[in-house]
């Protein structure tokens, strides 16, 4: 297989043309707790997943197609893809 480019020179899936969105995969390892009431309510587990360990692939995948295409470096790259389109 040819070497993959960078995330960043990619803007869409040579595949299957998806411009929209890809993903990376990540491996979690951990352990946390979950809470529950006394009184049987439900209560707020909003943080339940945040003492867990990702561990990131070197690959972004296209969501539509499952190809890879491209290169993915979680430290270099994550911070570029991080913008909020609703603010
Ligand atoms: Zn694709």
């Amino acid at each position: 297989m040819s070497k993959l480019p960078p995330i960043q020179e990619v803007s869409a899936c040579p595949h299957c043309g998806n411009d929209d969105e890809f993903y990376v995969m990540q491996t979690y390892s951990g352990r946390g707790i979950y809470r529950r009431g006394f009184d049987g309510y439900v209560t707020d587990n909003s943080h339940m997943y945040d003492c867990l360990d990702a561990k990131v692939s070197k690959r972004a995948y296209c969501m539509t197609c499952d190809k890879p295409v491209a290169q993915w470096d979680e430290n270099a790259d994550g911070p570029h893809y991080i913008k909020q389109k609703y603010d």
